[in-house]
C-alpha cells in the first residue's frame, strides 16, 4: 500500500509535508486505538507508516521534534479516570522483524556493555526470552504486599487508575503469597484476553445489537477501562507479569537477573507464562522465536512476537534507555497475520454439497508470509452483519492452518473509496437451478444435486482425495479436465476409464496413464469405511464412516438400514441418519454404487455389534456349504463377519472351518481332503455362544 494519506489522492512532493501528513494520521490512528479501543487500520498498515516516519527523521534530524510520535509512548489517558503519575515511566519495546535486526540488537549490546568494561572481550551476553503478549500494559502497585493502585500505561509518565477494576481478575493475587516484601513494589505485566473469551464477549456483543471488538487486544481494553467494574468482572481478563517499576523498602537482595525476578513474582503468586528460556547468543533468540512461532496457535491468547532482555539486571541498568525504549530488551515481532487489502469481488464458490460460498477476490497480499488472493466470507448473513462491501479495504487474517478469513471492512477509507453492496446471487452460478436456504442454516444451496458441474466436480474430488479412495496422481485439477472433457459424470465413471481416455487428458503421456491406471485399481482395495466417506454423503465424516462400516459391514447392508438401525449406531442422530437414508434412496445414487461394485469395490468389514461384545471369530476363515437347519447361507454368512470371522466362496488350505449344512458338495469333499475343520450349524452357534444349545 503506497498512498497512504487519506485527505488527498497524491503523495506529499517534500519530506515536510509527507512528515506532517504522517503525523497527523498516526494522531488519528492511535485516538482511534488508544482512547476509542476501536483501531481504524490494522497494526501492520501502522507500523508501516511509524517506519516510513522514522526513516525519514533518520534522513532529516531537522524535522525530529519532541512531541513527534516516534518519540511517545501510547495514547493520551482518558479523563473519565482519575489519573497515576508513573514513578517510573512505563515504555514500550523496539521492535525486530527480521534476522538482521536481532543480530544488530545483539551487536549493540555487546559493544555497549564492551564499551563499558562491563563485558569480557569474547563473551556472549544471556539474555531472558519470553513471549510478548498482545494486551494492554498495566501496572499493579503493592505496599507491604497488598495491592493498592493500578494503573494503565497512558502515554508511559501519566496513565489511568483502574484499579477497582484491575482486582475483579482473579489471577491477580490482592494480597503477596511472602513473609517478606518490599514496602513498595510495583509489578509490571500485561493484561489479556483469551482466544475462547473474545469469541463468547462478540457473540454476546452481536446478540445485543453492538459492535464487536476488532480483535483481543482491543477487546481486552475496552473490557479493563470501563467505569462499571462490574462489566469488567463479567469479562474473564487474564494477566501476566514481565517486569517490576518502582520498588522501596527491602533489605533483603533483590533478584539479580530478569530470569530470577519472574520466579520471584511467580513465587509471590503472580501469574507469570510458563513459556521462557535463558541462554546466549543469537541462536538460543531465534530458536526460541522459531519454537514459539511453531505453537503460537496453541497458545489460549494472542501473542504479536517474543521478547529477549539482557538477562542481568546490573547490565540491563548499564545500557539503559533510547527516547522511548529501553536498549537492553528488543521485541522480536511475528509476520502480521492480519492485514489491509482491497476487496475487488465476491464471487460463489458451489461445494459438493451444493453449498453456496461467497468467497472474496482480493488483490494479492502477504499474510504472515503467503501470498493471498482469495479469502472466505462465510456466508450472506455474515456479510450483511460485517457491513463488508466490494471496494471495501479490508482486513484479512491468516491464522496457523485455517483457511484465510475477511474479518471486518476498514470503513474508515470510504471516504476515498467505491464500494458496493453485495448481492446474493438467485439462481447456482454454475447450472442455473434454484437456490434455496432450509430455516435455521445460513447456507443457500444449489438444488441441482449431481446435474450440477460444479457439485460434481467437487463431489469427485472429495471421493479420490487421500482419506476417501486415496487415488494418486488424480488431483483437483486432473479431476477438473475430465469433468470438462465429459469423461466422467460421477465417482464410479473413473473406474471404467480406458487409456485412450486418459490420453485425452493434457500433459498425459504414457507414463502417467499407466501410473493413474495402476493407482486407480490399487484403490478397488479400499477399507470399506474410506469407501463410505468417499460417497460424500453429508454429514458423514471419517469418524460417522468408520462407526458405519463397523456397524453394517458392507455397503450393501449400509444401503438396506433403516432410519432406527442407523440411529443405534454411535453418534448417530436423527439428522445424521434421515441424510443417510435419503443417500441411498436416489435412483442416481443407488446407480453409482451398483456400477463401483460391478468394477469390483465392494469392501467387507468385521462388523462390530453391540451384542457381539468380543470378535470371537476373528482371524478365522469360514466356507459355507449345503443347507443348514435356521439360517440361510447368507445369513450365517452374516453372522460369521458380525463376530470377526471371514467368509471366503472357495474351500483352500487357509480356510479354517467348513460349514456344512445337508446335501453339501464338492466343497465338503475338498475340506475333507485338505484336512479343514467341518462344523455344523450348532458348531458355530457354540462357538459364538458358549452355552448355546
Ligand atoms: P508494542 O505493543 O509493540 O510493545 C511494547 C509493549 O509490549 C509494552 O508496553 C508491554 O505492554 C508489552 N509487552 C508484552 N510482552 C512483554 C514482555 N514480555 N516484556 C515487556 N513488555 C511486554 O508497542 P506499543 O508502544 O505498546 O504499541 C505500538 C504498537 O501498537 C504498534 O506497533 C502497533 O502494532 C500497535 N498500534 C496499532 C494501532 C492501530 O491503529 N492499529 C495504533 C497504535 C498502536
Amino acid at each position: 500500500m503506497k498512498n497512504l494519506n487519506l485527505f488527498d489522492e497524491h503523495v506529499s512532493p517534500t519530506p515536510e509535508e509527507r512528515v506532517k501528513e504522517l503525523k497527523a494520521l498516526i494522531h488519528r490512528y492511535d485516538e482511534a486505538y488508544y482512547v476509542y479501543d476501536d483501531p481504524i487500520v490494522t497494526d501492520a498498515d501502522y507500523d508501516q507508516v511509524m517506519r516510513e516516519l522514522q526513516a525519514l527523521e533518520r534522513q532529516y534530524p531537522d524535522l525530529l521534534t519532541i512531541d513527534s510520535p516516534t518519540q511517545r509512548v501510547g495514547g493520551t489517558p482518558l479523563s473519565a479516570f482519575s489519573s497515576v503519575s508513573h514513578r517510573v515511566p512505563m515504555l514500550s519495546l523496539s521492535n525486530a522483524f527480521e534476522y538482521a535486526d536481532v543480530v544488530s540488537f545483539n551487536r549493540r549490546v555487546v559493544e555497549g556493555l564492551q564499551e563499558e568494561g562491563y563485558l569480557p572481550l569474547h563473551e556472549e551476553v544471556e539474555y531472558d526470552c519470553s513471549l510478548k503478549f498482545d494486551g494492554l500494559a498495566v501496572n499493579l502497585r503493592y505496599e507491604n504486599g497488598v495491592l493498592v493502585q493500578a494503573s494503565t500505561r497512558g502515554d508511559g509518565q501519566v496513565g489511568e487508575d483502574v484499579t477497582a477494576n484491575i482486582r475483579t481478575i482473579r489471577s491477580i493475587p490482592l494480597r503477596l503469597k511472602a513473609t517478606r516484601f518490599p514496602r513498595v513494589l510495583e509489578v509490571r505485566g500485561e493484561v489479556l484476553m483469551s482466544h475462547a473469551e473474545f469469541q463468547k464477549l462478540n457473540a454476546k456483543q452481536l446478540a445485543m445489537g453492538q459492535k464487536p471488538f476488532a480483535n483481543p487486544r482491543n477487546a481486552a481494553a475496552g473490557s479493563l477501562r470501563q467505569l462499571d467494574s462490574k462489566i469488567t468482572a463479567k469479562r474473564s481478563l487474564s494477566f501476566y507479569t514481565y517486569g517490576w517499576g518502582e520498588i522501596q523498602g527491602f533489605d533483603d537482595p533483590l533478584p539479580l537477573t530478569q530470569s530470577a525476578m519472574i520466579e520471584w513474582f511467580h513465587e509471590m503468586g503472580l501469574p507469570v507464562a510458563q513459556e521462557r528460556k535463558t541462554g546466549k547468543g543469537v541462536d538460543t533468540l531465534t530458536a526460541f522465536f522459531e519454537h514459539i512461532e511453531r505453537i503460537r496457535d496453541e497458545l489460549p491468547f494472542d501473542i504479536d512476537g517474543v521478547v529477549y532482555k539482557v538477562n542481568k539486571i546490573e547490565y540491563q541498568q548499564r545500557l539503559g534507555f533510547i527516547s522511548k525504549s529501553p536498549r537492553f530488551a528488543i521485541a522480536h515481532k511475528f509476520p502480521a497475520q492480519e492485514v489491509s487489502t482491497t476487496l475487488l469481488d465476491i464471487d460463489i464458490q458451489v461445494g459438493r454439497t451444493g453449498a453456496l460460498t461467497p468467497v472474496a477476490r482480493l488483490e494479492p497480499v502477504n499474510v504472515g508470509g503467503v501470498t493471498v488472493t482469495n479469502a472466505t466470507l462465510h456466508n450472506e448473513d455474515e456479510i450483511r452483519r460485517k457491513d463488508i462491501r466490494i471496494g471495501d479495504k479490508v482486513v484479512v487474517r491468516r491464522a496457523g492452518d485455517v483457511i484465510p478469513e475477511v474479518v471486518r471492512p476498514l470503513t474508515v477509507w470510504r471516504e476515498t473509496l467505491e464500494t458496493r453492496p453485495f448481492v446474493m446471487v438467485s439462481v447456482c452460478p454454475e447450472c442455473q437451478s434454484a437456490i434455496e436456504r432450509l430455516p435455521g442454516e445460513a447456507v443457500w444451496r444449489c438444488t441441482g444435486g449431481l446435474f450440477c458441474p460444479a457439485q460434481r466436480k467437487q463431489s469427485i474430488i472429495h471421493a479420490v482425495s487421500r482419506k476417501a479412495l486415496d487415488i494418486d496422481g488424480l488431483g483437483e485439477k486432473v479431476v477438473i479436465q475430465m469433468v470438462d472433457k465429459g469423461l466422467i459424470k460421477n465417482l464410479a465413471d473413473i473406474f471404467y476409464l480406458s487409456k485412450l481416455d486418459l490420453a485425452r487428458l493434457d500433459h498425459f503421456g504414457q507414463k502417467s496413464i499407466d501410473n493413474l491406471m495402476n493407482a486407480i485399481e490399487k484403490s478397488k482395495h479400499v477399507k470399506l469405511e474410506n469407501l463410505i466417506f468417499a460417497l460424500g454423503i453429508r454429514h458423514v465424516g471419517e469418524s460417522t464412516a468408520r462407526d458405519l462400516a463397523r456397524t453394517f459391514g458392507s455397503l450393501e447392508k449400509l444401503m438396506a438400514a433403516t432410519i432406527e438401525d442407523l440411529l443405534k449406531v454411535n453418534d448417530i442422530g436423527q439428522v445424521v441418519a434421515t441424510s443417510i437414508v435419503h443417500f441411498f434412496a436416489e435412483a442416481h445414487n443407488q446407480a453409482v454404487i451398483q456400477q463401483l461394485i460391478k468394477a469390483g469395490l465392494n469392501p467387507q468389514e468385521n462388523q462390530v455389534t453391540a451384542d457381539s461384545g468380543s470378535l470371537k471369530l476373528e482371524q478365522l476363515s469360514f466356507v459355507i456349504t449345503g443347507t443348514l437347519p435356521s439360517y440361510s447361507r447368507d445369513e450365517a454368512a452374516d453372522l460369521i463377519r458380525e463376530h470377526g470371522g471371514q467368509v471366503m466362496s472357495a474351500v483352500s488350505s487357509k480356510t479354517d472351518y467348513l460349514l456344512a449344512g445337508e446335501k453339501a458338495g464338492s466343497k465338503l469333499e475338498k475340506a475333507e481332503k485338505l484336512g479343514v475343520k467341518i462344523i455344523s450349524e450348532a458348531d458355530l452357534l457354540s462357538m459364538i455362544q458358549p452355552n448355546a444349545e
